[in-house]
């Protein structure tokens, strides 16, 4: 007898859902999760085997639950990198942001409560919410996917939800936005409530704009959200953190699993962080050949959204799913988010970005 998700005693809400689900398929070319194409350097496999090496010895025991190190050394790059000092009080980290939207959610969201973000942006906001039988509340973008701050305005204040997203970069367009955005959504939200504002920063070391960060100072309402999944080029790690206020940290360790933070993700991470300025490194190139696919698509007669992150949303097509299979056709796997007329690639080596070109300039001609 063949059973199905459907025919077990599953939560309402749950029923006839399908899981996040980006292909995984064996194709030469891979351009689809927003991921960082280039493999950690040698010398810092090296330190994370030494460091994962000290760890084992002690894994009799449980980690540090309250990750301080990791921690502290988070709040350290934050504070070197956006110019705002930051405490380790002020930081928490989970395994990959989705963990800390997840506990966020958790605190702040659940049943009887809602959480609105700005679509098309990224999925797991809502599935998350779903999770956390957070109520989901889909908000306006402009056509351009840049967010109308009145529109969103009204939007909050018409359905006063409990957690506002504000993604930026967003995924899937690439689009950002500026403080005062934030700042008009985050004041719309308190009058409206108050409720929790989470910027999701996942992508913005690849900005041509500065963090957000500095605005959750004297704003306890405020969560800035990052990931070591993108710009670290460490997606396998799984570990993302947020910076807020103290009192938002003390909150979300009412929900976390304690011990949540493995001993050896811990090392791993604090590996990782000791060869912050190789990594960087590689997030200017990416920057560049951002740009470069940027300007090859339009030199090719595509239509392109201006991009904040690693990634390019690109169109239109009236059949973008075939134009998806098109160009999966020439070995290069894209993502088709379900955005009408549009498909993301992500930047990867330059020789897949050249590989990318090169299939969308045939598809072009194929066309003509
Ligand atoms: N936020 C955004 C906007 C993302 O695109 C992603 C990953 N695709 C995440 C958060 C989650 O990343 P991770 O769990 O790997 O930190």
């Amino acid at each position: 007898m063949t059973i199905r998700i459907d025919d077990l005693p599953i939560r309402d809400e749950l029923r006839g859902k399908s899981p996040y689900g980006a292909p995984q398929l064996d194709v030469p070319v891979r351009l689809n999760t927003n991921e960082n194409p280039y493999p950690l350097p040698e010398p810092l496999v090296e330190r994370i085997a030494e460091r994962v090496r000290e760890a084992a010895r002690a894994l009799n025991r449980y980690p540090d639950r309250d990750a301080v190190e990791l921690r502290t050394e988070l709040a350290r790059y934050l504070t070197r990198t956006t110019g705002h000092e930051v405490g380790t009080r002020q930081v928490w980290a989970a395994n990959g942001s989705n963990e800390v939207l997840q506990q966020l959610l958790q605190t702040f969201g659940g049943p009887g409560r809602t959480a609105m973000g700005f679509e098309p942006s990224y999925s797991m906001h809502g599935l998350i919410s779903r999770g956390t039988g957070t109520g989901w509340i889909p908000g306006p973008r402009r056509d351009d996917f840049g967010l109308d701050v009145e529109a969103a305005a009204r939007a909050i204040t018409e359905h006063r939800p409990d957690v506002v997203f504000i993604t930026s970069p967003n995924n899937p367009t690439g689009t950002a936005v500026d403080a005062d955005t934030v700042l008009a959504l985050h004041d719309a939200a308190q009058a409206a409530k108050p409720s929790l504002v989470v910027v999701d920063e996942a992508y913005v070391e690849f900005s041509h704009r500065p963090s957000l960060l500095p605005l959750i100072e004297g704003r306890p309402h405020l969560v800035v959200s990052r990931t070591m999944s993108k710009a670290f080029g460490a997606a396998g790690l799984r570990l993302g953190y947020l910076a807020a206020h103290p009192a938002v940290v003390d909150a979300v360790q009412l929900v976390r699993l304690p011990y949540h933070l493995s001993a050896v993700t811990q090392a791993t991470a604090l590996a990782a962080l000791e060869h912050t300025d190789t990594l960087l490194g590689y997030v200017a190139q990416l920057k560049a050949e951002r740009d470069r696919l940027v300007d090859g698509l339009r030199a090719a007669g595509y239509e392109v959204t201006d991009s904040d992150a690693n990634f390019v949303q690109f169109g239109r097509f009236e059949d973008a799913h075939a134009v998806w299979r098109a160009i999966l056709d020439h070995g290069v796997l894209v993502r088709d988010n379900g955005v009408p007329g549009w498909l993301r690639v992500t930047a990867g080596t330059p020789e897949e970005n050249d590989a990318f070109l090169d299939a969308v300039r045939a598809l072009k001609k194929e066309q003509s």
